[in-house]
């Protein structure tokens, strides 16, 4: 048995379908874990997720997001602090019934075939998502006949998906659902998603993928070394993201590409220019007063060409706010 099943393996509960007094799905308050081996994996992390959210928690390798879903799902303790799931603990049948998950490191027996995976999971539940929705659900059909060994990566990581949905969850939790998979099977994967959401389904999903995050989340933290470091829609982290880029608190921070003449000595002289850099004949002048670098930059060089002014990536957003 692994991770996936012995977690599923609950019988019978009655089943409450009550939100927190707080209008909340699922919360972590103050919570701080350490590992028996003294690693400090959250400090002080605080999260909520509410009803209906597609919430991603967005972090490097080691920021504490699988054991965000741990703590979630009841598989592990804080050290302090409290977790609520609907209300009550996660470690209740009742709070488990309404939960679904794939673990980040999800396996199941090779020689069950993907019709049996989902009706041994569909047993466990009192009221499963009936099969066909799970099979359309996790884009499986065609493959119901295949034993869980002979299929691909991006196949088996559906199968785990498939899985999370058996028991027609109100919760779902994703650990790095698409990692390792390519691009056309990651979107498909979103669609699923999204429309799990659109039903009113909430999910918690942890990934690297910064598209990911920005693609389908209404609501995006950023972790790093067990703290969070910034919350808000995929704007607003992208605008923090670019002002910490700039090392100002200013939300207008923006690239200016452009061919110039100028030696770097003088374009880093302007009113608001952070960094310069050159490839080729392309200059990228980073600037948090785009304004008055521009307005310097026209005065001074009669010979600009191709201007284009970009707002940083969120790739260059989550990186700033990532590192140190
Ligand atoms: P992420 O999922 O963001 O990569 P994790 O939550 O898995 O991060 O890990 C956060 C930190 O806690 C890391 O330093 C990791 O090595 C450590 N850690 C995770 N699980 C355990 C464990 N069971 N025992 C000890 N340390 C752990
Ligand atoms: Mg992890």
């Amino acid at each position: 048995m692994n991770a996936v099943l012995s977690f599923n393996a609950a019988s019978t509960a009655t089943v409450m379908t009550t939100a927190q007094p707080d209008g909340n799905v699922a919360s972590l308050s103050r919570i701080t874990k350490r590992y028996a081996n003294g690693v400090l994996a959250l400090d002080d992390v605080s999260l909520s997720l509410r009803k209906g959210e597609i919430v991603a928690l967005l972090g490097p390798n080691g920021a504490g997001k699988s054991t965000v879903v741990k703590l979630m799902m009841g598989l592990s303790t804080p050290t302090d602090g409290s977790v609520r799931i609907f209300g009550a603990d996660p470690r209740q049948t009742s709070t488990r019934l309404r939960t679904g998950v794939m673990l980040q490191i999800g396996r199941a027996p090779e020689m069950l075939r993907v019709r049996e995976h989902i009706n041994i999971f569909r047993g466990y539940y009192p009221s499963p998502m009936p099969y066909n929705d799970i099979v359309r659900a996790a884009g499986l059909e065609g493959i119901e006949e295949r034993m869980f060994g002979q299929l691909s990566g991006g196949q088996r990581q559906r199968v785990l998906f498939a899985i999370a949905l058996a028991g027609d969850p109100d919760l779902i939790f994703l650990d790095e659902p698409t990692v390792g998979l390519d691009i056309e099977v990651r979107r498909g994967m979103w669609t699923q998603i999204r429309s799990l959401a659109s039903r009113g389904k909430t999910v918690l999903l942890t990934t690297h993928y910064l598209e990911e995050a920005d693609t389908l989340a209404h609501r995006i933290v950023v972790i790093n070394k067990g703290r969070v470091v910034c919350e808000g829609t995929p704007a607003e982290v992208k605008s923090l993201g670019s002002a910490s880029a700039g090392g100002s608190t200013s939300r207008s921070l923006k690239i200016i590409r452009c061919g110039t003449s100028l030696p770097a000595a003088t374009l880093l002289g302007f009113r608001g220019v952070t960094s310069v850099e050159t490839a080729g004949d392309i200059t990228a002048i980073t600037s948090t007063q785009p304004e008055a670098t521009l307005r310097e930059l026209l005065a001074l060089d009669e010979t600009l060409h191709s201007l284009e002014i970009k707002s940083p990536a969120l790739e260059d957003a989550f990186l700033a706010l990532t590192s140190e």
